[in-house]
């Protein structure tokens, strides 16, 4: 979810790179699980996150849906998937006992909280959230340590394409709102979920290096077709 705000309101101010050091280290929470509980509807999956949870419980992205572990919603214009919260308002996949039951396949945005990513036209860094990470003696951390993302190059290049082909879409839907072309906005919405969620793309769970970076390069090459189509049919 794009948010429009100053860093300095979020924020410590500052911008971080990969080998920087940052004060984001929790430990390992230590029985907390205030950021896995009432995020409403924020939480929005990437098509990365949606392969690796559907690879690891070995079920489909409809019966992800249907068993309630995630919903969709309007985000940006798109119909795009988060995670959902359960009766108690804590995530679907928060164990009784406050952990998380997917740890080693939690979405990106689980995986660098309490850092958030700031786009700044073509690429993106990392900042440290405000006031949203409960732990206050937090020690400092490699910003590539904290994030633990394999395959940590293709990594950074998908999450950098996926944010600005959704942002572009974005900037397409605005125009057909504009020009009342709702018929463009709907088909353009399930082009995105059709190409890039609902298909079962990853077979296997993602614990190699080498399933790990072939995902990722069949979802840039996705976004490279999907780009094309776009332009060819939603002129
Ligand atoms: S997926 Fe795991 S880390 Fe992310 S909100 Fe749910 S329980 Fe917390
Ligand atoms: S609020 Fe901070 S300490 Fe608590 S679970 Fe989230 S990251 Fe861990």
């Amino acid at each position: 979810m794009i948010r429009e705000c100053t860093l300095e309101d979020i924020s410590d101010g500052r911008t971080y790179g990969l080998n920087d050091m940052v004060k984001a280290d929790t430990g390992n929470c230590e029985g907390c699980f205030k950021c896995c509980t009432g995020m409403g509807t924020s939480i929005v999956l990437d098509p990365y996150d949606v392969c690796q949870i559907k690879a690891a419980l070995n079920k489909s992205f409809q019966e992800l849906l249907d068993q309630g572990y995630i919903e969709l919603n309007m985000v940006d214009g798109l119909i795009l998937p988060n995670l959902k919260m359960n009766s108690k308002n804590r995530c679907s996949f928060l164990s009784d006992e406050g952990r998380c039951t997917i740890h080693q396949y939690r979405p990106g945005m689980c995986r660098i909280f309490p850092l958030g990513r700031v786009y700044d036209g073509r690429g993106f860094k990392y900042f440290l959230q405000n006031n949203q990470c409960v732990k206050d003696n937090r020690a400092k951390i490699k910003v590539k340590k904290w994030i633990d993302a394999k395959c940590l190059g293709t990594n950074q290049e998908f999450v950098n394409c996926w944010h600005y082909f959704i942002r572009d879409i974005g900037e397409k839907i605005t125009g057909f709102k504009k020009n009342n072309r709702s018929e463009n906005i709907n088909d353009i919405a399930m082009f995105i979920l059709n190409s890039f969620y609902i298909p079962d793309i990853a077979s296997e769970k993602l614990d190699s290096d080498e399933h790990i970076k072939e995902l990722y390069e069949l979802l840039l090459n996705r976004i490279d077709k999907a780009k094309k189509i776009i332009e060819d049919t939603f002129a």
